[in-house]
Formats: structure tokens, sequence, C-alpha cells
């Protein structure tokens, strides 16, 4: 199928593209890569008159690497970050690299931004998750001025977010935290959504955890934290036990959703699996001092 009929207004800047917003309010959508969206347009699923592209406006792809966070600019693309892996914007961070490489097909990672993805809201949307798990906040705009969220409490459902229809998604920052960390994911074919994804990180301290993290893509409505087995691991040691022990509480704390994917049974499996994954890989990068 084709969009429904539709204005497009393509904006240069960024008082343009929030003017335009504040005019057309939620007559219009955002467009950044387009790599949702379109689809969504041609499904009929998404019905806006107007349509706002602001992949022209060059300062929200830009990058600002600093001591103590790294913010991306709302249309750095997923290809970007992941050809931007071993660079000194990164360091600490390099999770953000080594998970890009796992979203879609080339042609989606080298047109589709993060902020398209935060604003999108998709559980299982990789991007969501690491901001979930990294404690990352989002930079909202409008006529009204600007704000700092959370990325907890920005998503707020299945493609569900807080941001207005008269807001963009401007930039999002990660903190530097020294974590050490890891996504991991099970998809039925390469480039395909995650049925299930597990990402978890540590603060490595004299060999045991610190301020551990699991937060899982796909068993509901938003990235779930899981203190439950979080709390197997805080203050000790990564031992198989003791990851064993926090991926089966993990994997009893949730109750996935079945589908036309998989059953709610399968699912559970897929994130005692993929906790102890992840957690391994947290316990090696942390043995060999190596954060995110
Ligand atoms: C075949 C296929 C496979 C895919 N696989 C994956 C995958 O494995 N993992 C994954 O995470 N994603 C996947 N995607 C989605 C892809 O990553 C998209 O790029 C991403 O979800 C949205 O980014 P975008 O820039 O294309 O946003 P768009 O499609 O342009 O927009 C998506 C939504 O966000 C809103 N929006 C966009 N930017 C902003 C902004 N700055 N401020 C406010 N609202 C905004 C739009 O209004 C729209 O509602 C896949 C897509 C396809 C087609």
């Amino acid at each position: 199928m084709k969009p429904p009929p539709l204005r497009y207004l393509r904006a240069h800047d960024p008082e343009e593209a929030v003017e335009l917003l504040a005019e057309y309010g939620d007559e219009a959508k955002v467009i950044a890569g387009g790599q949702s969206l379109v689809p969504l347009l041609n499904f009929r699923l998404a019905r806006p008159s107007v349509l706002v592209d602001i992949g022209a406006v060059t300062p929200w792809a830009t990058l600002v690497s600093g001591d103590r966070s790294l913010e991306l600019g709302a249309l750095t693309t997923h290809l970007r970050i992941e050809r931007a892996g071993g660079t000194e914007p990164f360091r600490g961070l390099e999770v953000l690299p080594r998970t890009a490489s796992l979203i879609g097909h080339l042609p989606i990672r080298s047109r589709g931004t993060i902020g398209g993805s935060l604003a999108h809201g998709d559980p299982a949307a990789e991007w969501c998750i690491l901001a979930v798990l990294l404690d990352a906040e989002a930079t909202l705009c409008s006529g009204r001025g600007e704000r700092r969220v959370p990325l907890t409490r920005l998503l707020q459902g299945f493609f569900t977010t807080t941001i207005a229809p008269d807001e963009v998604l401007t930039a999002v920052t990660f903190p530097r935290t020294g974590a050490a960390a890891s996504l991991v994911e099970h998809a039925p074919r390469h480039g395909d959504f995650a049925l299930v994804a597990a990402a978890a990180a540590a603060e490595p301290a004299d060999g045991v955890c610190r301020r551990p993290r699991i937060v899982l893509g796909g068993v509901g409505p938003t990235p779930v934290r899981v203190p439950d087995a979080e709390d197997v691991l805080a203050g000790r040691a990564l031992t198989p036990d003791v990851v064993a022990a926090a991926a089966a509480a993990a994997a009893a704390a949730v109750d996935p959703p079945s589908d036309a994917h998989a059953s709610s049974a399968h699912r559970r499996r897929l994130v005692a699996t993929l906790v102890t994954r992840a957690l391994t890989h947290v316990g090696g990068r942390a043995r060999e001092g190596r954060a995110a």
C-alpha cells in the first residue's frame, strides 16, 4: 500500500522544526530515518496529515563527548555508532557500537537514527534497552523550552512515550559509569527484531559486583528491569553458580507474552539463556578491566 495523502515539510534548523511542530501539533509527525515510520504509513497504521522531516537539522546530528558523559544527537545513525567502535568518544561505552551491529540490516542502520528508535518506543529495540540499562536521559525540545527525561520515564508502553506532539527528541546522554556491560539477543533470522534481548551491567570492585543491572527486552510493554535477579548478584563475584542463580531469578520474575513468534514459555527459557550469556560477558570484561 501507499501512504495516505499528506504534506511533507522539511525543517532546515532547530527553530524551524520546533515552529512547524507547534503549528501543526498532533496533525504532524516527525520523520527522521523513516525506517519505522514509512512502513507504518504504508500500512496506514499511522495517518498524520503533515510530515516534518528533521533530517537536515544538522545540530541534532552532533556528538558531544565529555569526561562524564557522551551525548549523541538524535539524528546519529545506527551505522555511525557501529563504525565508531574503538574511538575515544565511546571509551567506556563500547557496548553501544557493539550493539549497533545487531540492529536490522545495513540499509536500515545507515538511515535509522537513535532518536527515532527511542521515540518509536519498541520494547525490543536495542537502544531502548541500553538506554534503560545505562540510565540515559533524553533531551526534548518544543516551543515551551527544553527538558531532560530519564528513559525509564520516557518509555511508557508498547510504542508509547511521554513525548508531546509538539516536542522533538534532540539528543540522548549516556553517563560514563565505568560499568562493564553487554547486550545479547535471540532473533529468528539475522536482522530481525529480537524475540528476547538481555542486557547486563555491573561495576567491578574487588572482584565482586557493584550496582548490578539486568534489563530485558521483548518480555513486556517496555524494557524491564529485574531487581530480583540483580539482588542475587549484589556484592558477589560473577561465578557460574551466581550467574545461574541470577538467570533463574530473572526467568522466574517475568511473565512474557505469547504471540505468533514465540510462546511465553519459550521466551522465559530464552531469558534464562540470554541473561547467563550477558552476565558471562560482563564478568569477562570486568576481569579484563574493561568498562561497558
Ligand atoms: C526490516 C527492519 C528491521 C529492523 N530491525 C530493527 C532491530 O533489530 N532493532 C531495532 O531497534 N530497530 C529495528 N528496526 C527499526 C529501525 O531501527 C529504525 O531505524 C528505528 O526504529 C527508527 O529510527 P528512524 O530514524 O528510522 O525513525 P523514523 O522511522 O523516522 O520515526 C520513527 C518514529 O519516531 C518518531 N521520531 C523520529 N525521530 C524523532 C525525534 N527526533 N523526535 C521525536 N520523534 C521522533 C517518528 O515520528 C515516528 O513516530 C528495523 C526496521 C526495519 C524496517
